[in-house]
């Protein structure tokens, strides 16, 4: 009997709960990351002493280190104090900002990395991506997959709301992301893997017809499952591709041309919803518009502050942020007039729901 398949980098342990933090020696020991808990704990400045005083019980010979995070010079920096001492593991705890420079910093020397997430503001707790900025620019660089994804749902509930909101943005742009994949097999012959296509799939389903918000242990644990799985659709792949489409074009460009408008996740769940009008897919529009109301997460451009103008330029300069994606906006290749006037219909579509 043949037996054919493949085989995929994934975490070794994956845990969403209460607690998570202050057990997380006890976790490294039965996860046979750690025995006598010799690690590197990367926390962030915010958060950094809470978590410390946390987790000292538990993993006495743990070295912290405070990372301001977030710049491939802060995860240089940080690998170069990794590289004096020895460690079994290095242990991110934070927010997106803190894990992807832990991640950068671990994977330079091939120490095994365990992201601990403490908010849920988009998928990078479990993929195999950094995103860091560089020289003012937000690039993604290619790390190893975290060894450990754990999620602490007490963080998560206490941190800023909007924050982990923006998560929900950022999962059910799979659904855009998955349909700019589908054309790019219709129009250009690009092939799609189904198992990534399934992973980023799933979560996003669940999350843009769950009931229940922020405030819903069931709500939150299906949110952080699907960020994961989201991660690991694009460590099956080897791309960003199940979980990046037109969508996550518009979210970069509106970064670069426009900084600090809105987080990562806000901006891809609205790139999203423009790409999924622009489809003509009316059924998906719905469903999208209305998560993205019931979570209070941005749906035009004026509800994140762009005037319809800058908005047009953005999506305009989108495709030049991802050159070989063929997306919704490459295959359309608008004009600026034709954004302009799709956009007014797209406002009118929005305010009518
Ligand atoms: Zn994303």
């Amino acid at each position: 009997m043949p037996l054919l398949a493949r085989s995929v980098q994934t975490p070794l342990h994956i845990e969403v709960r209460r607690g998570a933090v202050a057990d997380l020696g006890k976790i490294l020991v039965d996860g046979r990351i750690s025995s006598g808990g010799e690690v590197a704990v990367v926390v962030g400045p915010g958060l950094g002493e809470q978590v410390v005083d946390l987790l000292r019980p538990s993993l006495k010979s743990a070295e912290i280190f405070v990372t301001g995070g977030g710049t491939l010079d802060a995860a240089l920096e940080l690998s170069n104090e990794l590289r004096s001492g020895h460690y079994d593991a290095v242990v991110g705890i934070g927010g997106g900002k803190t894990v992807d420079t832990a991640k950068y910093a671990a994977s330079r020397w091939g120490l095994p990395m365990v992201s601990v997430a403490t908010s849920l503001a988009n998928d990078g707790i479990a993929s195999p991506v950094a995103s860091l900025v560089n020289d003012g620019i937000k690039g993604s660089y290619g790390v190893h997959i975290p060894f450990g994804v754990i999620v602490d749902l007490d963080f998560v509930e206490n941190g800023p709301d909007l924050v982990n909101r923006a998560g929900i943005g950022d999962v059910i742009s799979n659904i855009s992301a998955l349909a700019d994949w589908e054309l790019a097999r219709e129009v250009r012959g690009e092939p799609v893997d189904g198992l990534a296509a399934s992973l980023a799939r799933m979560g996003a389903e669940a999350v843009l017809t769950m009931p229940g918000d922020m405030t819903d242990d069931a709500f939150v644990t299906v949110l952080a499952e699907a960020l994961i799985s989201s991660g690991l659709a694009m460590a099956v792949c080897g791309s960003s591709r199940p979980s990046s489409g037109g969508c996550h074009e518009i979210m970069h460009a509106i970064d670069s041309l426009f900084p600090e408008t809105a987080s990562h996740g806000e901006l891809a769940g609205l790139g999203a919803l423009f790409c999924t009008f622009l489809r003509g897919d009316e059924r998906r529009f719905a469903q999208m518009a209305d998560c993205l109301a019931r979570h209070q997460l941005p749906r035009t451009p004026s509800d994140v502050g762009l005037n319809a103008d800058q908005f047009v330029r953005a999506v305009e300069f989108a495709p030049r942020t991802r050159p070989d994606r063929y997306t919704i906006l490459e295959h359309l290749a608008m004009s600026p007039e034709e954004i302009h006037r799709k956009l007014a219909q797209y406002d009118d579509a929005v305010a009518a729901r």
